[in-house]
């Protein structure tokens, strides 16, 4: 069972605002519209639906966060995983653009509800995009390039000098720098979100895990103890989901992220690592983010991996990665170590749409849902309310499904050692 394996406490939860525990569902409950998943795209849904009057029960198997919205490098990024010309390839210059619109709102979306609920999640702008290998600076130009075109015209080229003025690492040749990109605390946000729903009217069940849908005419969810009955429902499990909403299984794939948390650095080693605080993360496939938090530790997350089981001393298995970059945190403490499920869809583009006239899903953010699973939960709101154009774009995606059945995970072992090698190739 996936949820069982990866289980670390982190050091989110370490410094989580305090939120009472929400009750489990006994019974049977009737609301206008069911979410199943406490994460960012079932609460972004709820919150819209109940600011507009509508009776919302939310359903979460665990605990509000505990799935990758609780654990994340929470990174906010800009645009989608897949890159902008699979978008474009699939839906044309025009939507596509439309798209990237939609990524930009999102950024905005969380911005404001950060702002509006006064959500204390130590929010900061200012992402650098560093390479690896030299040679990879033309592609840098490229992107810059094309987020110019794209109308996004906050970035700027670093060259390797300009880039060793703010980032003490010798392992990188130059990078990109955002100021519409930066990083927050995933967990606060979150439950900062869970919070404002509940403002609303929401209603939000801990410990009430789904394990029947209906997704018909009347759709209803059943848990262990109880049972809501709905006249719509928005389905936000993603990685976590697993096999509850078959017809959903084989569309999105888990990856495991791995993150660890040093000890407190003192500003001053602190700022000697990242001068001004920003994001980071490489242009590799198999990406290497970190960034300091506000307690002034290192967090550094990356090595994917296939399976769902954790390293038996994960902190030791990442220490090399965070060591390659900072070799100067040779003495460091590691204080936390933990991971997450990625949800990754075959063209890394998020995938939504509906089971039927009642049931909407989104998932597969690929790695980037902080700020899009907002967008992706409201656009599923204004669909439920009658307005659907925005979210039918997205819908319009086309996806392969991941093989089911035992060749599911030598699959994924495949594809994960094949873009290593094009890492290191690259
Ligand atoms: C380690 C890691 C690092 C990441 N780093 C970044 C990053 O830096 N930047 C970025 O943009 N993105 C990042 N991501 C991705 C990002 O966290 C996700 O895209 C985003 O959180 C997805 O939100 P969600 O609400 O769709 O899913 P989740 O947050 O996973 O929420 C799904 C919820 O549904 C619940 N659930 C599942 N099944 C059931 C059921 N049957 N019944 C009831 N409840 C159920 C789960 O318990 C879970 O709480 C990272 C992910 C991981 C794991």
């Amino acid at each position: 069972m996936m949820t069982k394996s990866i289980t670390a406490p982190s050091y989110y939860q370490a410094t989580a605002t305090p939120f009472a525990a929400q009750p489990r569902l006994s019974g049977e409950v009737s609301a206008d519209v069911c979410v199943i998943g406490a994460g960012y795209t079932g609460l972004s849904a709820a919150l819209e639906l109940a600011n507009a009057g509508y009776k919302v029960v939310v359903l979460e198997a665990e605990t509000i966060g505990f799935g990758a919205s609780g654990r994340n490098g929470g990174q906010v990024c800009t645009g989608f995983s897949s890159g902008q010309q699979k978008i474009e390839a699939q839906l044309g210059p025009a939507d596509a653009r439309h798209c990237f619109a939609l990524a930009e709102e999102s950024k905005q979306l969380l911005k404001e509800r950060i702002s509006s609920h006064a959500i204390d999640c130590d929010l900061t702008w200012g992402y650098l995009h560093v390479i690896p290998k030299a040679r990879q600076f033309d592609g840098l130009k490229e992107w810059k390039a094309e987020l110019d075109e794209l109308g996004y015209t906050d970035t700027q080229l670093l060259t390797k000098p300009e880039l060793a003025e703010k980032l003490s690492s010798r392992r990188y040749h130059g990078a990109l720098r955002e100021g519409g990109a930066g990083a927050l605390h995933p967990l606060n946000y979150c439950l900062g979100l869970a919070r404002a729903v509940l403002d609303a009217g929401g209603m939000i069940f801990e410990q009430s895990r789904v394990i029947e849908t209906d997704t018909g005419s009347s759709p209803s969810a059943r848990t262990a103890h109880g049972i809501v009955r709905a006249r719509f429902m928005v389905i936000g499990g993603n990685a976590y989901l697993g096999r509850t909403v078959p017809k959903l299984y084989g569309k999105v794939m888990p990856v495991t992220s791995y993150i660890i948390t040093t000890e407190p650095l003192g500003e001053n080693r602190a700022k000697a690592l990242i001068r001004d605080g920003e994001a980071v993360a490489d242009t590799n496939f198999i990406v290497d983010y970190f960034r300091v938090t506000k307690d002034t530790r290192l967090l550094f997350g990356g090595r994917a991996s296939y399976t769902t089981m954790e390293p038996s001393d994960l902190a030791a298995s990442m220490r090399p990665q965070m060591t390659a970059v900072f070799p100067q945190l040779r003495d460091v403490r590691i204080d936390f170590a933990w991971g997450g499920y990625i949800a990754i869809t075959n063209n890394r583009i998020p995938d939504c749409g509906r089971l039927s006239p009642t049931t909407y899903y989104a998932h597969g953010y690929s790695g980037q849902g902080v700020a899009l699973a907002g967008i992706y939960g409201k656009l599923m709101a204004e669909a439920v309310r009658g307005t659907a154009e925005r979210f039918d774009l997205l819908a319009r995606v086309k996806h392969l499904p991941f093989p089911g059945g035992p060749i599911r995970m030598p699959l994924l072992a495949s594809a994960m050692l094949y873009y290593r090698i094009k890492d290191a190739l690259n």
